[in-house]
């Protein structure tokens, strides 16, 4: 692990929390992207090194809408930034976690992606993350 290389955050829309965190992060995001498969539209913030990324459902079946339903908006995960990520995912199995992906997936930001199941983390969500080549 590296670094922090964003937290995650729920929200119920976009278009309302957009504006909301241009103004406490003073910059407006740098990047809008859907991810089809995990049902979610995102946008990136750069802070510094690290970044804030929001995250609204597209449809009921997405993590994102059954997360808010459960606990309403706010942080969502924690993702950590990873040379190998399947170096990594190999350790923390050994280590007893439970991996919520067997593969690295593809996440938002050009990353390749992979989550670990709360139950075996305090209760936060952690994403590792690895840039993708190219
Ligand atoms: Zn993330």
């Amino acid at each position: 692990m590296r670094k922090i290389e964003h937290i995650g955050i729920a929200v119920k829309e976009l278009a309302v929390s957009n504006p909301v965190f241009a103004k406490i992060l003073n910059t407006e995001p740098y990047k809008s992207e859907s991810v089809a498969s995990e049902g979610v539209n995102t946008s990136f913030f750069q802070v510094g090194e690290n970044k804030i990324e929001l995250l609204e459902a597209t449809n009921p079946e997405s993590p994102i809408a059954k997360f808010i339903e459960k606990k309403g908006e706010g942080i969502h995960h924690i993702a950590f930034d990873v040379e190998d990520i399947i170096l990594e995912m190999q350790r923390l199995e050994k280590e007893g976690f439970v991996l919520l992906n067997k593969e690295p997936k593809n996440g938002a930001d050009n990353k390749l992606v992979c989550f670990l199941h709360p139950k075996h983390t305090n209760g936060v969500l952690i994403e590792l993350c690895q840039e993708k080549a190219g």
